[in-house]
């Protein structure tokens, strides 16, 4: 009997199986690894992204890296949501995250080449990351909210090698007093500090308002442009009269009547300033619109007023000035109004600002970034970040490690040990886990220049011996105790790391078939070049 072929799949699905699935995965894997390798630590490289707008990034930035490159590969984007994730829960390890993840998995195509089974690597791998926070927990040392020498060091850490080295001591004393001012009830919300921009000065100008600034200008000419002791109205609704829906017809049949109409609608709008005016307030946020007339009012009473205010900013703006947000104003009265010292509006070249000044207590306030460039200051925004995100988790968890590898040094030995009372195959993927940890500060010392065997022997050697905070101290290129040196982490970047770094490994190892169906390509739909004619 003949055979008949049998398709179950469409022809334009491409297929791909078994060993040859986990190998493409894997190198995909490997070379978005290597992509953000070259920018680890304080003297990795910057990258120039340009997009096909030839609007260019620089940054040294792992997670902002993979976002601008727009990966097409499965397995690759997995490795970019590792980069995601750990920016969110963290703000900072995007790169030490994604590294981590390429070499496991390339340390994994080993024991595949060995012939062991995905599942027994899935299943060391996991043992291993189990292992690994548990070791991290009780190899981690503890900080406190008091310690602000500590927190500051670790801010300092979190931007080497982002362009921000002339100005670390000033960022990381706003980073500081910045998220230690926002705590409330040990809670660290990262959206009560707004960082804006301002181009012009120099990035040491940058400087922390115990307020909010605010993108937005008042709203007419004839408002002061300087409030002192500012009383604050937070409204939510617009300050004009509802237009009628569309609709509604309205008769006038004589020109009187239209002017009643307009009169109304005039006298309705005064209403609603006396209101303001009444409760005390002398500056007005608005969410929505202000009308001409509104304006007109406002500005006869000499109250400074924004409208189109961001629903953020006007969340922001009650948590630092204490501010009820109405959205009727017959609610409005003394005591649902905000308080600062100044409200000012600031211009700079084309630009004007409102700036929300010195609040008592403010529970959210500004890191305004000035720079010369706006490359600049998007990179110098991007370090301030990860410094936020790096002094949050380090107060919320109130552990911390030592940098420079030193802490992937020891935590690699701790797991060899362990893998010495494992018997079965599994043991080989621990080992293999211990060895991708390695990667960090090899890569470390890669990117100084340094000769990373010598400089893994002698951590290794000094870490036998007792030495668990010796690592690269990249600042003097020596192997020191980097905990010493200032050289410090939270734990919570290197649990993070670990964590989703492992899941995503063991999930793309475990993968045998990728079916793809071929993309409906946008190029069909596109004429080339000349084929009108
Ligand atoms: P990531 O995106 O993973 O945070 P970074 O480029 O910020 O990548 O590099 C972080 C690594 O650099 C960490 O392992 C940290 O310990 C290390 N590091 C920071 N400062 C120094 C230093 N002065 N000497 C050596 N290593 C450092
Ligand atoms: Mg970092």
């Amino acid at each position: 009997m003949e055979k008949q072929p049998v398709y179950i799949l469409p022809e334009n699905v491409q297929r791909i199986l078994g060993r040859d699935a986990q190998r493409t995965n894997i190198l995909a894997a490997k070379i978005v690894a290597d992509t953000v390798k070259t920018t680890l630590g304080p003297m990795g490289m910057d990258k120039m992204l340009v997009d096909n707008m030839g609007d260019i990034v620089v940054t040294n930035d792992g997670v902002t890296i993979l976002k601008e490159m727009e990966i097409e590969h499965p397995a690759a984007k997995m490795m970019v949501e590792i980069a995601k994730t750990q920016e969110e829960e963290v703000g900072d390890g995007t790169t030490t995250a994604v590294m981590l993840a390429g070499k496991l998995l390339e340390n994994a195509e080993k024991l595949l080449e060995k012939k062991i089974h995905p599942t027994i690597i899935v299943k060391g791998y996991r043992m291993a990351a189990k292992k690994s926070l548990e070791i991290l927990n009780n190899i981690s040392s503890v900080v406190t909210i008091d310690d602000e020498k500590t927190l500051k060091q670790i801010a300092k850490t979190a931007m080497t090698g982002k362009g921000a080295e002339d100005a670390k001591e000033e960022f990381a004393d706003i980073i500081v007093t910045a998220v230690k001012q926002i705590i409330e009830e040990d809670n660290i919300e990262m959206n009560n500090i707004k960082i804006e921009k301002s181009k012009g000065r120099g990035i040491t100008d940058t400087e922390l308002i115990r307020g909010i600034v605010i993108d937005k200008e008042k709203v007419a000419a004839d408002m002061p442009p300087k409030i002192k002791n500012a009383k604050i109205a937070l409204i939510d609704s617009a300050l004009e009269i509802k237009n009628p829906e569309t609709d509604t017809k309205i008769s006038v049949s004589t020109p009187e009547q239209l002017q009643g109409f307009l009169d109304q609608e005039e006298r309705m709008i005064k209403n609603m300033v006396e209101k303001i005016k009444k409760s005390g307030a002398n500056v007005v946020f608005c969410q929505k619109g202000i009308d001409d007339v509104a304006q007109y009012y406002l500005g006869k009473e000499k109250i400074y007023s924004c409208r189109r205010v961001s629903k953020s900013d006007i969340e922001r703006l009650a948590k630092a000035t204490g501010a009820k947000i109405i959205s009727n104003l017959n609610e409005l009265s003394e005591s649902e109004l905000g308080h600062a010292k100044l409200v000012e509006e600031v211009k700079t070249g084309e630009e004007a600002m409102t700036y929300v000044r010195d609040c008592e207590n403010p529970k959210a306030l500004t890191i305004l970034i000035h720079g010369g460039s706006d490359h600049v200051i998007d990179e110098m925004e991007r370090a301030i970040k990860d410094g936020i995100g790096d002094i949050s988790s380090a107060i919320k968890e109130g552990k911390i490690v030592a940098g420079g590898g030193a802490i992937e040094i020891e935590l690699s030995q701790k797991l060899r040990e362990y893998s010495q009372s494992l018997s079965g195959r599994e043991q080989l993927a621990v080992e293999e886990f211990a060895s991708a940890l390695e990667f960090i500060p090899t890569t470390l010392a890669e990117n100084a220049g340094l000769d990373p065997i010598d400089i893994i022997t002698e951590l290794k050697a000094k870490h036998k011996s007792g030495e668990a905070h010796a690592g690269l101290n990249l600042f003097n290129q020596k192997i020191e105790d980097t905990f010493i040196a200032g050289i410090i982490e939270p734990l919570k970047i290197k649990t993070q790391a670990i964590a989703s770094a492992s899941e995503v490994a063991m999930m793309i190892l475990r993968i045998d078939d990728v079916v793809a169906a071929s993309k409906s390509s946008g190029s069909e739909m596109r004429m080339p070049p000349g084929g009108m004619e």
